[in-house]
């Protein structure tokens, strides 16, 4: 890999290759916006996308780049931590979903105080394996600099190695963050 890269970068790169217009998208951490915005521009036209998180300045700033990008209506924007995604997402989506995003850590800009953690990241990725559809992709974006980042990155790691009958990942490394970009194979029944 060119290591010159951000792996935000990549992460888009993927995930165009892996979106069509008409899919459904999840954006598990929405932060700024950018995963958001690149999500909505690739499943458009047609596409929706469900967005999480749990500050309001984060989901205005993701509406503001949405408007100015003309595809406010394409997404949910919901402020509800992303360990209850399943219960927010309609039932219609359920192992329908083409790509789900995290991008964990807090919001660049903010409070740092407010970060994800493992405990909620965990229950959002298992609830991430009944909303993918098979073939979907799950992307993980783990940054390990701020206190429990490291350990949260840990925790990740080992629950996709658990999953590794289901989750089939690459790995991307780079002195800050870790990329985990998995494909699901759902086991046939
Ligand atoms: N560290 C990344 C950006 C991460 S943004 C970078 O530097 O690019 C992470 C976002 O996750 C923040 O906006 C934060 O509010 C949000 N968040 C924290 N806990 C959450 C939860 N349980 N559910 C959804 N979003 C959450």
């Amino acid at each position: 890999m060119n290591r010159q890269r951000p792996l935000t970068h990549l992460v888009h790169e993927l995930l165009a290759l892996a979106l069509q217009p008409g899919d459904r998208a999840v954006d598990a951490t929405a932060g700024n916006g950018h995963d958001t915005l690149h999500l909505a521009q690739q499943v458009s036209p047609g596409g929706c996308v469900y967005a999480f998180d749990v500050q309001h300045r984060a989901l205005d700033a993701t509406a503001g780049k949405l408007y100015a990008a003309g595809l406010r209506d394409n997404v949910n924007l919901c402020r509800t931590g992303h360990q209850d995604m399943l219960q927010r997402i309609p039932a219609a989506w359920h192992g329908r979903v083409a790509a789900i995003t995290f991008n964990l850590g807090y919001l660049p800009g903010g409070d740092k105080q407010i970060t994800t953690a493992a405990t909620s990241t965990l229950a959002a990725l298992e609830q991430s394996l009944q909303l993918l559809q098979n073939g979907g992709v799950l992307s993980v974006l783990a940054y390990r600099g701020h206190p429990g980042g490291a350990q949260e990155a840990d925790a990740v790691q080992r629950w996709l190695e658990e999953h590794a009958d289901q989750l089939e990942c690459q790995v991307y490394e780079s002195p800050g963050p870790v990329l985990l970009y998995c494909t699901l194979h759902r086991p046939s029944a």
